[in-house]
């Protein structure tokens, strides 16, 4: 579904948020759990454009859930995959994305992911040629190596789980293992000095205006991190309203 001139939201993925950006070439920002490779493969055929056409691959953090079907989408289409050294473990075919680290010490055994070399590692600032130049914000917090990815012509921001929308409204994360509160803190403050105008989350709706604005209002509104008891106690409301399980409610 094209939810704004060139960005497609990739139908069928569940949980969390796949996105695809047209330019000269392709680029997928996330791939969901594993499983939807031919999906999102026939989601590129279906508007007119070939798999092969995909060159990057962009990691808004390594949780499993943005990047379980990253492995088999990059070796079936030929895309590099794009992330930040932190969510990576250097091993001797170079660095790959870490599912384990982004939880913490206690090692989850997940063998049903396979590993997914990174092809790029980027850093604060770096633009790629993507589009109309896609620039990377190195926003740690959720876990260290998240980035978002902000496309400088129309100023959407790809926030992954750094923030997230419900499609009017801007929401923040709630503290998972691995999280470093102060670090979100001052990624958030970063965040909401600049200027974006749609926000495509890795969970949620996206928002297609006054981003950078909306941030800002949460911010001094609610200047108290989201927290897991908070979170606990508005699920009954969310069920009830049909609102989304991600993020502070309000
Ligand atoms: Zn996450
Ligand atoms: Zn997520």
């Amino acid at each position: 579904m094209e939810i704004l001139p060139g960005i497609h939201a990739l139908p069928g993925i569940n949980w969390s948020k796949a996105y695809l950006i047209e330019g000269d070439t392709l680029a997928l920002v996330d791939s969901g759990l594993p499983w939807n490779s031919g999906r999102i493969l026939k989601y590129i055929r279906k508007i007119g454009r070939k798999p092969e056409e995909l060159s990057h691959l962009l990691v808004t953090h390594a949780h499993p859930d943005h990047t379980g079907s990253a492995s088999s989408v990059a070796r079936k289409t030929g895309a590099q995959v794009v992330a930040h050294s932190a969510d990576t473990k250097r091993r001797r075919n170079g660095a790959n994305l870490s599912y384990m680290g982004v939880f913490g010490s206690a090692p989850i055994p997940l063998p049903f992911f396979e590993r997914t070399p990174v092809a790029t590692l980027v850093n604060e600032g770096d633009v790629l040629p993507i589009a109309g130049g896609i620039r990377i914000l190195h926003t740690p917090g959720h876990t260290s190596g998240s980035v978002c990815f902000l496309e400088e012509s129309t100023k959407t921001l790809f926030s992954g789980d750094t923030i997230f929308s419900d499609g009017e409204r801007i929401s923040r994360s709630v503290p998972f293992p691995g999280y470093d509160a102060v670090a979100y803190r001052a990624s958030l403050e970063r965040l909401a000095t600049l200027d974006f105008e749609a926000v495509c989350g890795g969970h949620g709706a996206p928002l297609k205006s006054g981003g950078s604005g909306k941030l800002q209002e949460l911010m001094e509104a609610r200047p108290e991190l989201p927290t897991w008891r908070q979170f606990f106690r508005s699920i009954p409301r969310r069920v009830k309203k049909s609102r989304s399980m991600t993020g502070e409610d309000f």
